[in-house]
């Protein structure tokens, strides 16, 4: 196992990282840009670097300058967490170069799953069902018009190196198709330096369900089952769950075995998640899935799978990364009982959801016990910037079942106190007392509904 690690990340993540690290005898350094010198993370790992000023260009994607610090540093893996360089595969393969171990999936493998046309052409090779859609390399308005009329409205259409939900746009009439298009590229372009698209059948009321991935460098390969990402906004995932409500036995079980041969066709090593999007029949069940993409990554979204499988996940990572094989076979992998993660954002819901900056002049957590968890990277005192994503933190409950894992999160919900800034804490216990989510009848379009529905909502 390796002695020291580098944790080429910020906020909560790099605190989530030092924790298991310093359980497993790892000493950690950190890296940290100047809004970031007093941060928590900081604090807590055993030696921290400075990066450089606060914009992320100039502090957390400067490859060259973490990769001198973890050599100056005697660091023998870098841990990129989500985000930054963690889909980076030049930073991947830089670090196989310097002798340095990535903590996180060949380059190759990376860049196999980078473009998301690309993933699916893979993908279709492997046998992984699909979204019907056009995901081929001619670009064309109007051959990529005439793709969408043969697929039928509404189409989606992505940009193929997107992230994030950026870049999507529904086309619900031919007519609308080429200004669509346009736009969609445009955003492409300046988010992503890459106007690449495809097309796909929007599907009107999916569920997002995605499946947890392992495979270690001796050609094994398992699932952690599934989450349920459903509750977003704007494409962004808002409240996520395992088990998944409602999936029958055989379908999890396919799925999972579908993400397994997804990561086997890249000779995929570490976590990742492969992200299906689920159709919901008529009588509220799920019905067929389609692969969506691949995030060659640790998910934000990890903690609800350790909390129904017992399993530390930046553990086995690090297990893998240093060359051991996986702790467990699939059939030593169990759920048990029901957990749901809630994000807690600096934001003001009733203003369009604005990210909100200013220091935390009040900050309360709910006691952290077997059910309650809280990963964060800030203390009472720290500011919430406007250089990075505006999360305070990832509130994570377990329960036996569903309905008591729900009951465990309002009740932490109503514990939560934040003052200094907007959050979205009072918008999240909404959702959690809603009707459709408490009975489990969710899609993603959940919350977009309820905002022009029901002013009561707010
Ligand atoms: P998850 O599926 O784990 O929620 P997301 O795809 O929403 O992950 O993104 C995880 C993190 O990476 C977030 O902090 C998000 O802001 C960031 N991120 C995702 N895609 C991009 C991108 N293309 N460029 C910059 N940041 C991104
Ligand atoms: P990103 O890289 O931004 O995460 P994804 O392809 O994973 O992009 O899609 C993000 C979200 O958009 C999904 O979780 C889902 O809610 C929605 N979505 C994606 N594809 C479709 C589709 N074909 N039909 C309906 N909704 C979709
Ligand atoms: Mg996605």
């Amino acid at each position: 196992m390796f002695k020291k690690i580098l944790i080429a990340n910020r906020g909560e993540i790099a605190c989530r990282v030092i924790k298991t690290a310093r359980q497993l005898g790892i000493a950690t350094v950190a890296v940290y840009s100047d809004a970031d010198a007093d941060a928590r993370f900081v604090k807590l790992a055993d030696e921290a670097w400075r990066l450089g000023p606060a914009p992320a260009a100039e502090s957390y994607l400067k490859a060259d300058i973490i990769l001198d610090i973890a050599r100056a540093s005697g660091a023998e893996a870098i841990h990129p967490g989500y985000g930054f360089l963690s889909e980076n595969a030049e930073f991947a393969a830089a670090c196989a170069a310097a002798g340095i171990a990535f903590i996180g999936p060949p380059a190759s493998a990376i860049a196999a799953m980078g473009s998301k046309s690309a993933a699916k052409t893979l993908m279709e090779k492997a046998s992984v069902p699909l979204v019907p859609g056009y995901h081929g390399a001619e670009q064309q308005a109007e051959f990529l018009q005439q793709q969408a009329d043969h697929i039928g409205y509404p189409v989606l259409i992505k940009a193929s190196a997107g992230g994030g939900g950026k870049g999507m746009r529904i086309v619900e009439r031919s007519e609308d198709f080429a200004a669509a298009l346009a736009s969609c590229q445009r955003e492409a372009s300046a988010s992503f330096g890459d106007d690449k698209v495809l097309v796909e059948k929007y599907l009107t009321r999916p569920r997002h369900v995605e499946i947890q991935v392992f495979a270690d460098s001796h050609g094994q390969c398992v699932y952690l089952f599934e989450r349920d990402c459903s509750v977003q906004r704007r494409h962004q995932k808002v409240l996520e769950e395992a088990p998944a409500p409602h999936l029958p036995a055989v379908m999890r079980q396919a799925m999972g075995e579908a993400a397994c041969a997804a990561a086997r066709a890249v000779g995929y090593v570490g976590a990742g998640t492969v992200e299906f999007i689920v159709d919901v029949q008529a009588n509220g069940q799920p019905g067929g899935f389609y692969f969506m993409e691949m995030n060659t990554r640790l998910q934000v979204e990890h903690p609800v799978t350790e909390m129904i499988t017992g399993q530390d996940l930046v553990a086995w990572q690090l297990h893998v990364a240093a060359g051991q094989p996986l702790p467990l076979r699939q059939d030593e992998l169990k759920i048990h009982g029901h957990a749901i993660e809630a994000r807690i954002y600096a934001e003001d819901p009733d203003k369009g959801f604005l990210p909100a900056t200013g220091r935390l002049i009040h900050l309360h957590a709910p006691a952290e016990n077997a059910r309650v968890r809280i990963d964060t990277g800030v203390s009472e005192g720290d500011s919430i910037t406007p250089f990075y994503d505006p999360m305070i933190a990832k509130l994570i409950v377990w329960g036996e079942n569903r309905e008591a894992a729900l009951q465990q999160l309002d009740t932490a919900l109503a514990q939560y106190q934040i003052a200094g800034v907007s959050t979205n804490i009072a918008f999240l216990r909404r959702i959690v007392l809603h009707d459709s989510f408490a009975s489990s009848q969710v899609d993603t379009g959940l919350i977009a509904r309820q905002a022009w529905q029901s002013l009561k909502w707010w």
